[in-house]
């Protein structure tokens, strides 16, 4: 085990503050990494300040952070796709069974062995659980590891881990964009990379967004249109007509607004997590035979298919470049929607601690 140094909230009202954590020896099949970037998700707000707790309590110290790029700077006796010096991303995800029939399927997400990049149990005794990205370094299993391409700019491939799979992953599995009217509800960390691979496909693109502000960026993400949600007669003028909407909201809102925007059969997608339930109104869905259904980030083998498309299509996030002791000011920005459109740690700024 060696020490590595971190950013951790001692609590749910504590801000983050620097930290030494253990981490592991890597050993067989795993990959140690000197982390470079890493993103900062708004699950990283909702964890340290323990608001999902119903569902996944916060344990302290929380070490946030599953949008990681680094340099490998070591490898276990038995990792046979990675060397010393390879630049690499991990995601929300660090382990799994491996082969129960949803590992087989590439849903790693889903399996009930599966451990998360932060908060999660450390199988392997470490510390009581796992511990993200807000740190010097990190060791994972080479299952758990993605190759990035190396036409990208770092800072703006961190996010792609989470954001970028997050939305990416519905939309590829809702069918063929093209053509469709697709609709990005809130423009912030995933809702830019929903815009961007919504773009990408070929869809109609249209931003929904509370923040009147964000209307030529959200053009200049690639949407086609932009509707004020909080502007009623914007809003009736486009009822009825979405095939596909993504919804990124990070707080309580009316999810029956947007249910009124889609077209017969059109689906609503959830990835965004608010800490509560909230009402849908069957009318909302029974007519029009409309559904509604959620997503969780995405398996490892579409992450990296993922981030070979980003390679190939040059898709990074919008990044807002900071240092790790300006996170707790970061985490409030993200309160006010203040954020264009990710906040990416420079993990050389945790150096100088
Ligand atoms: P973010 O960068 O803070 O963006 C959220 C956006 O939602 C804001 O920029 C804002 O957009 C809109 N918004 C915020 N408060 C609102 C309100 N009261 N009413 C209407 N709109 C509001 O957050 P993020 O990192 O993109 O994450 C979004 C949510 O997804 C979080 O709950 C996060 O935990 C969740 N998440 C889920 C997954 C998954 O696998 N399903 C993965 C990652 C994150 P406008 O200014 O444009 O209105
Ligand atoms: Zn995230």
């Amino acid at each position: 085990m060696f020490k590595a140094k971190a950013y951790s909230a001692a609590s749910a009202t504590s801000p983050l503050a620097i930290d030494s954590i253990q981490r592991r020896a890597a050993s067989g099949r795993d990959v140690q990494i000197e982390i470079l970037f890493c993103g900062i998700c708004h699950s990283d707000l909702h964890t340290v300040r323990n608001e999902w707790s119903s569902v996944m309590p916060t344990t302290y110290p929380c070490v946030p952070g599953h949008e990681i790029v680094g340099r490998v700077s070591k490898v276990g006796s038995d990792v046979k796709n990675f060397n010393a010096g390879d630049i690499v991303g991990v995601g929300c995800l660090v382990d799994s069974d491996h082969d129960c029939p949803i590992c087989n399927n590439n849903l790693e997400q889903f399996c009930s062995n599966a451990s998360f990049t932060y908060n999660s149990p450390d199988k392997h005794g470490t510390a009581p659980v796992t511990y993200g990205g807000y740190s010097e370094s990190i060791v994972v299993d080479e299952r758990f590891v993605l190759k990035v391409p190396g036409n990208l700019d770092l800072a703006g491939v961190a996010p792609l881990l989470c954001a970028g799979i997050t939305t990416y992953s519905p939309m590829r599995r809702w069918g063929d964009l093209k053509g469709k009217k697709v609709g990005i509800v809130g423009l912030g960390g995933l809702g830019h990379m929903g815009v961007k691979f919504a773009r990408a496909f070929n869809g109609h693109v249209v931003v929904l967004t509370t923040s009147p502000g964000k209307q030529e960026d959200a053009l200049r993400l690639g949407a086609d249109e932009v509707i004020i949600s909080t502007n009623p007669d914007e809003m009736k003028q486009h009822a009825g007509s979405f095939d596909f909407i993504l919804d990124t909201i990070s707080a309580d809102h009316d999810v029956n607004a947007y249910l009124n925007m889609l077209c017969i059969d059109g689906n609503l997608t959830l990835v965004g997590a608010p800490e509560k339930p909230f009402p849908v109104s069957a009318f909302a869905l029974l007519f029009g035979r409309k559904s509604i259904s959620g997503s969780l980030i995405g398996g490892i083998k579409e992450t990296q298919e993922m981030l070979d498309f980003c390679g190939e299509h040059n898709i990074t996030s919008d990044v807002e470049v900071i240092p790790i002791q300006a996170a707790n000011e970061a985490y409030e920005r993200l309160l006010k929607s203040d954020v264009k459109y990710r906040f990416s740690i420079d993990m050389a700024s945790l150096k100088a601690e």
